[in-house]
């Protein structure tokens, strides 16, 4: 691995928005040293890399993915959820280990083009081998569990009994914790209450914390969903259904949790517990919207997440960031809520502390280096050198990320891909994504 010496980077300061003028040394993966000015002389093996003012920003954390649904977000635009989820299965089905495999380098290459270096994904048992080759080839860092179920919600719905996910969990394990120089990581991903018995959700979990593993969930997305299972459990709602069961810590993350009470927000306060923003998937599915504002007044530590594609429509941070903070100040009517860096903390160290990691989401010295340099001094909208922080939220896209480090390993730069060739990658996945959409009959040869 090599090590590089990052000169005049803006490093950003989400609490007061602030930028200061740093050399960055990053050796073994790691930031060595952070100073006014390093002497390249000191550091004669690293290349040096002059970043020339761009924004320096902690790699972006992506809490909540599907990155195979890259492959089929055109066939589920604009459908209702239950026509939706019908859908969803029936390509799955006809997905094959190519699909999967080049799906998910697609997802995982335009998110770090986005400038994302961590992925929690909550992917599938039946082509786990070619996902986890993917996620290895493409080199992110990534948290990976299966998703089960033992509740069908519909007739295509694939259920699993607890032994199998247990034996399932065992695998995953064996072939992805610590894989690809410990970048990826195991964890449970029960699909969420309304498709996962109380026994399996308990058994999962006492397996995850045996393993010091993070327990990966949906909460409260759907209403009519929530409130079955309120009925069911005699309770207020999906999250004191968590509660009783014993699934609330610190190493549970909440994907969507838009249907909870007052009472249930400081439950999941008191727990410790982590609910992943997902504002993208929530209006393009019309689940609703999460009281997100609230929770984080409850200092709970929201984390943000893209969610699969064929819901959010992006892999892109910047995007969904902007769409959370946009939602959370028209539904309180609030215009401070969810301001530009509680977003990005949101976007990066929350992130990183949910997946467990006390060394991540942060530029400092002894953290890794996920790092990502902005330039955006190359986009006419994004002109303002004194703004920058609150103008990339607000005005830009990912496409301002220049350049992207994964644990010291340059992924992008002067925002091309490395070590990838992209027109190659574009057009051997336009063409599995056109014959898998015919296999399925949604689309004429
Ligand atoms: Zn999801």
């Amino acid at each position: 691995m090599s090590d590089f010496l990052i000169r005049n980077a803006d490093v950003a300061d989400f609490d007061d928005l602030s930028t200061v003028r740093k050399d960055i040394y990053i050796k073994d993966g790691r930031f060595e040293k952070i100073a006014d000015a390093i002497d390249p002389a000191s550091c004669p093996a690293a290349t040096v890399i002059d970043a020339g003012g761009k924004l320096a920003m902690p790699g972006f954390t992506d809490c909540h993915s599907h990155v195979y649904q890259t492959f089929i977000k055109g066939p589920l635009d604009d459908l209702v959820i239950t026509e939706w989820l019908v859908r969803l299965f029936t390509f799955e089905e006809y997905m094959t280990d190519e699909d999967y495999y080049y799906a998910t380098l697609l997802s995982c290459l335009s998110a770090m083009r986005f400038g994302t270096t961590t992925i929690n994904e909550m992917g599938g048992y039946e082509h786990m081998d070619a996902t986890l080759k993917a996620f290895e080839d493409a080199g992110i860092r990534v948290t990976f569990g299966i998703s089960t179920t033992d509740i069908p919600e519909n007739e295509v719905t694939p259920i699993i009994s607890v032994e199998e996910a247990i034996a399932r969990s065992e695998e995953v394990y064996r072939k992805c914790h610590g894989r690809n120089h410990g970048l990826m990581k195991a964890s449970v991903a029960p699909a969420g209450l309304p498709a996962v018995s109380g026994e399996m959700a308990k058994a999962l979990k006492a397996w995850a914390n045996e393993r010091g593993l993070i327990y990966h969930t949906h909460l409260g997305e759907g209403k009519m969903e929530t409130e079955r299972v309120a009925r069911e459990y005699g309770l207020g709602g999906e999250a004191e259904a968590l509660e009783q069961l014993g699934i609330l810590d610190d190493k549970t993350l909440l994907a969507h949790s838009i249907w909870l009470s007052d009472k249930e927000i400081d439950i999941i306060a008191k727990s410790g517990a982590i609910p992943v923003h997902c504002p993208n998937t929530n209006m393009k599915i019309s689940d609703g919207i999460p009281k997100i504002a609230q929770m984080l007044k409850k200092g709970i530590p929201v984390a943000m997440g893209c969610d699969g594609e064929a819901s959010s429509g992006t892999k892109d941070m910047v995007r969904e960031g902007k769409a959370g903070s946009y939602l959370q100040k028209a539904i309180t009517l609030d215009p401070t809520v969810m301001d530009a860096g509680t977003t990005f903390k949101m976007m990066t160290i929350n992130g990183a502390k949910a997946l467990g990691y006390d060394d991540l989401g942060m530029i400092k010295e002894g953290c890794q280096a996920d790092l990502i340099l902005v330039n955006m001094e190359d986009d006419l909208s994004l002109t303002d050198r004194d703004h920058r922080i609150g103008n990339l939220l607000y005005a830009g896209t990912g496409h301002a990320v220049d350049t992207v480090f994964v644990a010291g390993d340059l992924k992008l730069k002067d925002k091309k891909l490395v070590g990838f060739d992209e027109d190659l990658i574009i057009r051997k996945c336009n063409d599995l994504i056109h014959d898998l959409n015919v296999r399925t009959g949604y689309v004429k040869e």
